[in-house]
């Protein structure tokens, strides 16, 4: 099957492509060394953007200008409610350039419009939860240390912090880290995906206009190995954000310990939903096709194993298949489309070898979506591999693709067994009608989220995180900015101090 791609999108995407500039110090700027850099956009196959890309010259001006901003600038010194007033403008404006946002996500990351609509929304959303914390960001005191000692802990920020973002989800996953940052006091150098970043410089242009002081978010374009590497090993800072791959989050922790730096560290998934037979069935087979699907599978949430009670594969394969047909790949553009395009033609490549070696590993390849070509970009449909062993690669290895690994298990210490039979430790899912099989299962899995007869909901109020190799730290929720803060201990003291000299020692 071949895609037509919609020729008046085609010219749409066409229509740049758009040069982008690194902000830095309140200047957009070009790259010190003059290195460009280019996208092409997965679902057209067309430019769409060029870059100024920096190299460790502008890191250095970079991390110079977030320190001033920290060390004597007027970001950490404004009252809360200030620093809470601008977050709230940048959301206004979030929401008011939402079309223009979401569409350079679109033609950038190959992500469907109507989806991208919404994460943009999102965003928003979350910085205004952002903005909430900020206000009520507190320390503790300790009145019960005696009546001449009071005890006092403060939260102050804790400096400049670099934050390293994905291709996956662009305008999201920098919501999910910066206005807590903002939020806490800190200043920010920040480095998107060098494929993805028009929709973060247009984030700076919008901090900019909400009255951020100059400096106290730089933005770097460039590469991961040149920008990237250089910001986390970079004694300017204070504290790294990182999400991606486990290889690059392995390379951050090294990068950020000769200088002891915080690092928080967001990596993938090789998440299951297991289904008992007393599931709504219906409900089960509608979320495993958008926990396989939803973002074409380019997602460290992504349900990539669906582990079903023993008796179930037949109804639910079939049921699925009917789901999953209706699916529609195509164009981000179109409005209708839920699996647009592949992020790169390589990572396609990579996701078809992955299916392959599962095949010749003895898996079943019940729906094969790697017939898909197109007139213009890269595509992938829904794939399912039906009779996966615990041991095959497919069943422990993220794919980032559209592809759902099934599995089966007879009972629930089994079914925990297999949850958890992965070095990732990100997210699951458990459909059952019986309280007990879900709290048990919830209870037992290794993970940072367990959704419960649903699956990849999100909001800010909860935290959001991995365990074991997926990752350190939590994002959202109530700690969300004190994640960007450290504890000052203060003790007053009051009245007449007794000292040691003045007591004789006694020896017993
Ligand atoms: P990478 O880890 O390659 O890249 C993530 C970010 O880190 C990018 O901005 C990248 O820059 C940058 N980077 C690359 N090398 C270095 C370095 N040495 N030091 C500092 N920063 C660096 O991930 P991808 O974006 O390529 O995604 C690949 C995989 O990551 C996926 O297949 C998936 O497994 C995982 N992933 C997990 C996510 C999660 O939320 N947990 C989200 C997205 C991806 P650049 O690419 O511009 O060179």
């Amino acid at each position: 099957m071949t895609l037509a791609i919609n020729p008046a999108a085609l010219a749409e995407a066409a229509a740049g492509p758009t040069r982008y500039r690194m902000l830095i110090d309140g200047a957009f700027v070009d790259g010190a060394e003059g290195r460009e850099g280019s996208r092409v956009s997965p679902g057209h196959g067309v430019e769409v953007s060029r870059y100024a890309f920096g190299t460790r010259v502008d890191v250095d001006r970079a991390v110079a200008a977030a320190r001033r901003a920290f060390d004597t600038g007027p970001w950490p010194r404004l009252k809360a409610a200030e620093r809470s007033a601008v977050l709230l403008r940048a959301a206004d404006i979030i929401d008011r350039r939402r079309e223009e946002i979401a569409r350079l996500d679109v033609i950038e990351s190959g992500k469907p419009i109507s989806q991208a609509l919404g994460e943009i929304a999102g965003a928003a959303d979350i910085w205004r939860y952002a903005a909430a914390l900020c206000r009520t960001l507190h320390g503790e005191s300790y009145a019960n240390l005696g009546d001449d000692m009071l005890g006092v802990v403060l939260r102050e920020p804790i400096g400049v912090v670099a934050l390293i973002t994905p291709w996956n989800f662009p305008f999201l996953i920098i919501a999910q880290k910066l206005p807590f940052a903002l939020a806490a006091g800190c200043t920010a150098v920040v480095k998107p995906s060098e494929m993805t970043s028009a929709s973060t410089v247009v984030l700076g242009e919008i901090l900019m206009e909400a009255g951020l002081p100059n400096g106290a978010v730089n933005i770097l374009l460039g590469t991961g190995p040149d920008v990237g590497a250089h910001m986390t090993a970079h004694p300017g800072v204070d504290m790294v954000s990182f999400t991606g791959s486990t290889r690059v989050g392995q390379a951050t922790m090294q990068a950020a310990a000769p200088t002891l730096k915080k690092v928080a560290i967001e990596l993938g998934g090789k998440n299951a939903q297991v289904v008992f037979r007393d599931a709504d069935l219906e409900a089960a087979v509608d979320a495993a096709v958008f926990g396989a699907f939803f973002n074409a599978g380019e997602c460290c949430n992504a349900g990539s194993r669906v582990i079903l009670q023993e008796g179930l594969e037949a109804e639910f394969l079939a049921a699925f298949e009917v789901r999953a047909r209706n699916v529609v790949v195509g164009d981000p553009l179109d409005p209708r489309t839920k699996v647009g395009a592949i992020i790169t033609p390589d990572h396609l490549r990579q996701i078809h070898a992955a299916v392959a070696s599962a095949e010749a590993a003895g898996a079943r390849l019940f729906a094969d979506g790697r017939g898909i070509g197109a007139s213009a970009g890269q595509y992938m449909g829904p794939t399912v591999i039906a009779g996966v062993k615990p041991e095959m690669p497919v069943a422990r290895d993220e794919i980032f693709g559209p592809v759902l690994s099934v599995l089966s298990f007879r009972t629930a210490e089994e079914a925990a067994q297999l949850l958890n039979g992965t070095d990732y430790g990100l997210s699951a899912g458990v459909w059952s009608r019986d309280i007990d099989t879900c709290m048990n299962l919830a209870r037992a899995a290794r993970t940072g989220t367990v959704w419960v007869n649903t699956f990849m909901d999100g909001y800010p109020e909860l935290p959001f995180g991995g365990a074991k190799q997926s990752g350190l730290g939590r994002e959202l929720g109530k700690a969300a900015v004190e994640d960007y803060t450290e504890t000052k201990t203060i003790q007053f003291h009051a009245g007449p101090r007794t000292g040691w000299w003045a007591t004789p020692a006694t020896v017993d």
